[in-house]
């Protein structure tokens, strides 16, 4: 299932899609970025991009969205505005991923996970991994951007895919031809 609009150009137009020369939070170059709080802080966009990561899911009666800290935060709350369902978030506590601020989940809950860009998948296994341990059942991982090719053990739907190509510096075809580097930094901001 594709979304019912044209993502691409709607991300495009806001800026979330760059295209240029990055350096990525690995320390690896690239020649697109997407910039995702050009995503999350515009409600008219968010509202239907989470809409369709709702109806992906719906068949599933999720009956909680568990997103992580700090873009998964809006992204869960608006998906679960659609479902109609609760929304929590796993924050670090010392380095430690974890459920805070009285949040829980139990045994009879439906969980859908979702995340705003899946890149390594490093994020999504973290939540996953709270959520299994609370007993819960995941019915499905949803992600607006995938950029890469991630496992989850569980149905995953993205809205667009975007695959990742990165570079070594020393490979870096960018660098090779003398273009100046931009730090995005989305890990940072
Ligand atoms: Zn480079």
């Amino acid at each position: 299932m594709t979304a019912p609009f044209d993502l691409a150009a709607m991300l495009e137009r806001r800026g979330a899609l760059l295209e240029g020369h990055f350096l990525l939070s690995s320390g690896r170059h690239s020649d697109r970025f997407v910039q995702k709080f050009r995503i999350l802080e515009e409600p008219s966009l968010l509202g239907p991009v989470a809409g369709a990561i709702a109806a992906a899911f719906a068949a599933d009666r999720p009956s909680v969205v568990v997103s992580a800290a700090v873009g998964g935060i809006v992204l869960g709350y608006e998906v679960a505005r659609h479902l109609e369902t609760r929304a929590v978030f796993v924050e670090k506590e010392r380095g430690v991923p974890t459920l805070r601020r009285g949040f829980s989940l139990n045994e009879s809950d439906r969980v859908l996970v979702v995340e705003d860009v899946v890149t390594t998948g490093t994020s999504v296994r973290e939540v996953i991994e709270i959520v299994r341990a609370s007993g819960a059942t995941l019915v499905g991982v949803g992600a607006i951007v995938r950029r890469g090719a991630v496992d989850f053990g569980v149905r995953t739907h993205a809205l667009l895919d975007l695959p990742l190509r990165s570079y070594d510096a020393a490979e870096c075809p960018q660098c090779a031809a003398g273009e100046p580097l931009h730090d995005p930094g989305s890990r940072r901001v």
